[in-house]
């Protein structure tokens, strides 16, 4: 197809502001799903996405957009009742050529098709990587404003990446059908943040379908078509996503810049100087739906029949190993960024012998998530298991999820951490994220520590709440500026590990009524006071519940994990010390109290002295039991103190 008809798009937005159920009308409107097959956020495919309602991966999907030729696309300015009428043919004509069985293309349909790449992405923060590789991929972008909340953090972040790629940015206000919809308000938010005319921005419900199909032919109208990167034969396209498939090795999914490629091609991979044999290509209907051939501008996938997980790396370009051969040695696209990883954590198989399962399905699950970094561990109580990098605590709790899921593994999980600065006695420097590593006190000089650069957007009459939120943060260089008439923008900063571990998002939230929305990137480390705080069960310290903190809140936080512990460890049959601790100094404890079983109950309140006797050995029993016991403390229980 001729490249003019050709469009690449993202919807981004702040969460929740309805980028999948747009993505909904989309494909009813070009009929890419039967109307009877289209369930609400279709594209959202995974079992979790469906169970939180959240979008957690990008979606990519191809639709074709039939348009008779002379029809007049509305441009911004005059969104037609033209435009209309034109549909309403299309539309008839579609429906007779259904009732005959025939596409209008076989009778001689006059028009002209579009074909459409759409990625839908997520929103929520820890999954902004997704975004920036779909950004990638495509030439435009529909920005989405819910009208009943505005402009969020998350709108204000993704555009500002959306800029940064050139791509050509529609604004939408969106849910103009709610009783709380503040139209005007918001179209002049959106159209002040674009740089635009409130004339360009559209108005649409996403779940009515107002206003929707003026929305697509002005995608078709202002979005250019993909731009052939030279030489224009050879073959170069960016893996952006994979998979793995059991039957046919890594699927990776390809946005085409330039050539060719098709069933039996002997394709390189440039950065891990892999080869490959295309086993199908293929496009996203949104399932995997293959065709003959994939062309430069579009974007689908390729089977490359390469087994080992490892050697395929997102962000790398592929080309065709004659190419490859040739003089002319292809330079390997932009390709991407690595994330910043904020927060680590160590996840050991509940079962001991499945630590080669958890490296397989980490290896796997990386093709999905190439934000996902790790390194095997070894820990006394625990066995072998992986030190992993996340982009946030979200982004750690769907991985443990989807490990469990997907490959059926049961885990346990230590704290979360963020990656420490140390400066030893010895002058040496070290980074330490994970509480086991942390060096003997003695030998410790400096400790330095990750911060955050906050950014908040807010309505005004929750400012303070805002505020007093920052203050329980230890919040620094506050600065409040007007973002518009009722809304303002706040930033400071803040520990990073205070803003990961201590539900900065979830405390915003609930203290704004969720009209509060925020955004952060790390920044330059500060020196910090901080020390490592161990809880010991039955006397023995449980490695994975050991974290840092500061010195100040070492007595709180002591007491308070132990208390939660006693909340959620079952009870055994003698009673349960726990203790937090400093530098082998206790400063908290709580006692797990014994199930108690009634020995005494076949006594029928007889002897006395028969029934103390009893209890006596019930309890000398308790206690030979408790000294010779392992506690087998439930992943759960690991889980569950994670949650903070
Ligand atoms: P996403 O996170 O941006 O993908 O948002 P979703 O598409 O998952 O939608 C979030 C919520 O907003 C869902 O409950 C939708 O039903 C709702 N929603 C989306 N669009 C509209 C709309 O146009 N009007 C109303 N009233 N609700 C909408
Ligand atoms: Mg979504």
């Amino acid at each position: 197809m001729d490249l003019s008809h050709i469009r690449n798009f993202v919807i981004i937005s702040h969460i929740d502001h309805g980028k999948s159920t747009l993505a909904d009308r989309f494909l009813e409107l070009t009929e890419t799903v039967p109307k009877d097959k289209l369930r609400p956020q279709y594209l959202d495919s995974m079992a979790l996405e469906r169970e939180k309602g959240i979008t957690i991966k990008m979606h990519p999907v191809r639709m074709i957009w039939r348009q008779p030729n002379h029809t007049e696309i509305p441009s911004s300015k005059h969104q037609s009742a033209s435009w209309r009428t034109n549909k309403s043919q299309i539309q008839n004509s579609k429906s007779q050529t259904n009732n005959l069985g025939f596409s209008a293309s076989d009778l001689g349909f006059q028009g002209s098709e579009y074909i459409l790449n759409l990625i839908d992405t997520p929103g929520h923060i820890d999954f902004s990587y997704e975004i920036s590789r779909a950004l990638a991929c495509v030439e435009g972008a529909i920005l989405l404003v819910d009208a009943t909340k505005g402009i969020q953090a998350q709108t204000l972040f993704n555009l500002a990446q959306a800029k940064n790629q050139n791509l050509k940015i529609i604004g939408a206000v969106n849910k103009i059908d709610s009783p709380q919809a503040q139209i005007p308000e918001t179209k002049k938010e959106l159209a002040l943040i674009l740089g635009q005319k409130q004339e360009e921005i559209f108005t649409i419900s996403a779940k009515e379908g107002t206003n929707v199909e003026e929305l697509l032919a002005a995608l078709i109208d202002r979005v250019p078509p993909p731009k052939i990167s030279t030489p224009k034969e050879a073959f170069k396209a960016l893996i952006f996503d994979s998979r793995y498939d059991q039957f046919s090795g890594v699927i990776a999914f390809l946005r085409v810049f330039s050539g060719r490629i098709q069933k039996g091609d002997k394709i390189f991979l440039i950065q891990n100087s892999q080869e490959g044999e295309v086993k199908e290509v293929g496009y996203f209907s949104p399932n995997l739906k293959s065709c003959d051939v994939l062309e430069a501008g579009g974007i689908g996938y390729v089977k490359t029949g390469i087994k080992d997980a490892s050697k395929v790396k997102v962000g790398d370009t592929v080309t065709s190993f004659k190419f490859q051969a040739s003089s002319f040695k292809p330079k390997p696209l932009p390709g991407y960024k690595e994330p910043q990883l904020v927060v680590f954590l160590s996840l050991y198989p509940e079962d001991s012998d499945r630590f080669e399962d958890l490296k397989d399905g980490l290896q796997k699950l990386k093709l999905n998530d190439p934000a996902l970094n790790f390194q095997p561990e070894t820990k006394m109580v625990l066995g072998r298991g992986f030190r992993i990098g996340f982009l946030g605590s979200l982004h750690a709790e769907i991985t443990i999820r989807r490990l469990k899921e997907e490959f059926d593994l049961e885990l346990i999980a230590t704290s979360p951490q963020v990656v420490f600065n140390i400066l030893t006695r010895d002058e040496s420097e070290i980074k330490v994220s994970s509480a086991a590593l942390w060096p003997d006190p003695s030998n410790i000089k400096e400790i330095r520590e990750p911060w955050a650069e906050l950014e908040i957007i807010s309505p005004q009459q929750y400012l303070e709440q805002v505020f007093k939120i920052l203050r329980n943060f230890k919040s620094r260089n506050v600065e409040t500026n007007f973002l518009t008439s009722q809304k303002f923008i706040v930033k400071a900063k803040a520990p990073l590990r205070k803003i990961i571990t201590g539900n900065f998002y979830e405390k915003l939230k609930s203290a704004t009524s969720g009209y509060a929305s925020f955004s952060f990137r790390p920044t330059a480390s500060e020196v910090a006071d901080l020390v490592k705080m161990d809880v010991l069960v039955a006397g023995v310290i449980q490695e994975p519940f050991s974290r840092i903190v500061p010195q100040e809140d070492a007595f709180l936080e002591g007491k308070k994990m132990v208390k939660k512990l006693k909340e959620i460890l079952p009870p055994q049959q003698f009673s349960l010390p726990l203790q937090a601790a400093v530098g082998g100094k206790i400063i908290a404890r709580e006692t797990v109290k014994a199930k108690r079983k009634d020995v005494t109950a076949p006594l029928y309140g007889g002897d006395f002295t028969r029934k103390k006797k009893l209890l006596e050995i019930q309890k000398k029993g308790k206690k030979e039991l408790a000294q010779k016991a392992k506690i087998k403390i439930p992943s759960s229980v690991f889980l569950e103190m994670l949650r903070d």
